[in-house]
């Protein structure tokens, strides 16, 4: 039988898991609760029903490092471009060994709590040993010869004691307790269209704050230099001058499209009073005023006066 676990590791991730195919039970009963952001909507509740020939979930960790400096980028969205690729490299190589195998958005964090592997934060995340939340996962269905029955390898712990630090530097979202307000997670405001004015002001990193992991006393304390090229790729001034394509290679495109990493690199220009930005600001006022108007008002008048 094709060894999954090699192929897995191969392809780039630290470790994986095989979990039979079941509904989301206790997911679903939250998203209809309203606890998470709208995006989840297309998700399947009961993914037989949308992978009837899969007996298999395989979830595939990929853990990173935080930078020294995460004022700029968390080392989080690199990662997730490079996770993605390498779920590429391992459905591309369990097809060639004759598994048929297919990327799949799945609420990971509680099929993995169902299991005892990891445990919920308050921050919302999964805490994993060794690598704290520091990890990116990708899933794939399956159809393996044999199905899969799962046999927990881990206790399941208590992590978290909800001493309350993610809390103090969180935008509005975290409430203690496990409970938890998306709309006042800072990645739903970034994705916003226009960024609310609190929001703006609030910015200080690009793509969404990671200060409620970096804060978390639970957290692996190593960190490991900012890149160069992700200081140069995605310094907000060097994005307003159009170097797309070199910021999809480090971020990838869904991450790099414009309603996006153009809109926030023009609010975080303006909070870090980069008045070089001005020229470029100017230029885009003339051409995306439509999109980007709101941002273009906020960071213009902030600079004028820098
Ligand atoms: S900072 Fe404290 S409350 Fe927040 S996730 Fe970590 S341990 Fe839990
Ligand atoms: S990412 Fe930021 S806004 Fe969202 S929960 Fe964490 S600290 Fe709060």
């Amino acid at each position: 039988m094709t060894d999954v676990f090699a192929l897995l590791k191969n392809a780039g991730f630290a470790e994986g898991f095989l979990l039979p195919v079941a509904p989301y039970t206790n997911w679903t009963r939250h998203r209809n609760d309203g606890v998470f952001h709208p995006n989840t909507a297309p998700l399947a509740d009961d993914p037989r029903e949308l992978y009837p020939w899969a007996n298999a979930v395989l979830i595939c960790v990929y853990p990173y490092t935080p930078y020294d400096d995460e004022t700029l980028v968390a080392s989080y969205y690199p990662a997730s471009n490079r996770a993605y690729h390498a779920m590429k490299r391992l459905l591309a190589a369990l097809n060639e060994n004759g598994v048929r195998a297919e990327r799949a958005e799945t609420p990971y964090r509680e099929q993995l709590a169902s299991y005892g592997i990891g445990s919920r934060m308050d921050n919302q995340l999964l805490f994993l040993e060794p690598y704290g939340t520091y990890f990116n996962v990708q899933g794939a269905m399956l159809a393996l010869p044999e199905p899969v029955a799962y046999t927990p390898r881990r206790e399941p712990k208590e992590i978290c004691d909800h001493c309350g630090l993610c809390q103090e530097v969180c935008f509005g979202a975290i409430k203690g307790d496990y409970a938890f307000d998306w709309t006042r997670c800072v990645h739903s405001y970034l994705e916003g269209d226009p960024i609310p004015q609190d929001a703006m002001e609030w910015m200080s990193e690009l793509l969404g704050c990671m200060c409620c992991q970096t804060v978390c006393p639970k957290n692996p304390k190593e960190t490991i230099p900012i890149p160069d090229e992700v200081k140069s790729v995605l310094d907000p001034v060097a994005i307003l001058s159009g170097n797309r394509r070199e910021a999809e290679k480090l971020v990838g495109k869904n991450l790099a499209a414009p309603k996006r990493l153009l809109r926030q690199a023009i609010v975080l220009a303006a909070n870090r009073g980069r008045t070089d930005a001005l020229p470029y600001l100017s230029k885009l006022r003339e051409t995306e005023s439509e999109r980007f108007g709101a941002e273009l008002d906020y960071a213009i008048s902030l600079l004028q006066k820098a």
